[in-house]
């Protein structure tokens, strides 16, 4: 079993969180912690709507802050 994910991207497994991966010569990637196993692909797609996702609920959270301000000095 060899490690060839790029260097460049932080790839977390999406069950436990972890970092430490490995991958075989048909792309599965193996959790080394909870030994999840994955698609390369399906792994990057994954983790690519987790950060959109976090995007998503900051600018809600952020709409949320600036209501509350707005209220508090009875703007409407
Ligand atoms: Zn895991």
């Amino acid at each position: 079993m060899k490690l060839d994910l790029p260097e460049s991207i932080t790839l977390n497994c999406p069950s436990c969180k972890s970092e430490y991966l490995a991958i075989d010569e048909y792309k599965i990637v193996s959790c080394q912690t909870c030994s999840l196993k994955i698609h390369k692909d399906e792994l990057i797609n994954q983790n690519n709507l987790e950060e959109k996702i976090n995007i998503e609920q900051l600018s809600k959270d952020l709409t949320k802050e600036i209501q509350k301000i707005f209220k508090g000095k009875n703007w409407k």
